[in-house]
């Protein structure tokens, strides 16, 4: 294949910063993010914002079938040019966004691994929906900031930890893959990347109501300086006497903050609260 900028310059195409266009070019990057994300030939991959395919090609390389998302019509020949010699790649153009989730993963047809590099501002969002809703997903591999990274894969107690680890939790486990300068994008962003993999564990939520987790783990993040305890009297409408009752059935110190709490006792936490 032809320099990629090269084939992007034919086609007349220019960088849209509103659908945060920062493409990857390096080969052996790319080679590399691939294999440490373990995939093999027998994965089907989702591929959501494939830009001018080169993380697809790399992927293709590798795996059974890439199914990619893409929300500029104007890549379309650059994609025809970069994916043509693969016949296990189908581009999809459209917003990610709005696409039904179910249907989605019915067209994926089995069991897959999510892999999207997208604008930073809509990838927690997009994250949240697959940990909340997908249901054959295998595991995500996401290039996100890297302060968005720790967050993803931080300690309890820690200034990183928050609801999205919390959530990951839940689902899974993450850690970083990968570290990505911000000289490796063209045109270059203004931030350093890390590669994120989460790998959902099977069954892990079976059995908890998690809309109830949601809400509690929502509720011990909702004023950080404040201690669980005030925070559950505001979210729940309770007496400090019976936020005490809840927390000390649960096992938690009555000094606790939201931060200090792993998943398993928010799910514990958002049981009792049923049941007070
Ligand atoms: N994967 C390519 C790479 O690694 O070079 C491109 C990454 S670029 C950071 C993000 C891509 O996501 C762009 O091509 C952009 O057009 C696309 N995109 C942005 N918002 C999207 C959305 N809502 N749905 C699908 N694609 C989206």
């Amino acid at each position: 294949m032809e320099n990629l900028n090269k084939v992007l310059q034919k086609h007349g195409f220019y960088f849209k910063k509103a659908y945060g266009q920062n493409f990857l070019t390096d080969t052996a990057l790319l080679d590399d993010i691939v294999e440490k994300s373990m995939v093999n030939s027998d994965d089907v991959v989702l591929e959501i914002g494939c830009g001018a395919g080169a993380l697809t090609r790399a992927l293709a390389k590798k795996v059974k079938k890439v199914v990619g998302y893409e929300i500029d019509q104007k890549l379309k020949p650059v994609l025809e040019e970069t994916l043509g010699e693969f016949n296990n790649v189908e581009i999809v153009f459209g917003d990610i966004l709005k696409q039904n989730l179910e249907l989605v993963e019915k067209k994926l047809g089995e069991k897959y691994v999510m892999v999207a590099n997208l604008p930073y501002y809509i990838t927690t969002p997009i994250v949240m929906e697959f940990l909340e809703k997908a249901k054959n997903i295998k595991a995500m591999v996401i290039m996100v900031q890297e302060e968005v990274a720790n967050r993803f894969s931080a300690v309890k107690g820690t200034a990183d930890y928050g609801a999205i680890t919390v959530a990951i939790n839940l689902r899974g486990s993450a850690s970083i893959i990968k570290m990505v300068g911000r000289e490796k994008f063209t045109p270059m962003p203004n931030v350093d990347s890390a590669v994120v993999k989460i790998d959902i564990e099977e069954g892990k939520t079976d059995g908890i109501d998690l809309l109830a987790v949601r809400n509690a783990v929502r509720c011990g993040f909702s004023n950080r300086r404040k201690m669980l305890v005030n925070n559950l009297m505001n979210t729940y409408k309770i007496s400090r006497a019976q936020a005490e009752k809840v927390l000390i059935e649960c096992d938690i110190s009555l000094t606790a903050r939201g931060e200090t709490l792993d998943y398993l006792e928010y799910i514990k936490l958002s049981n009792k609260l049923k049941e007070s």
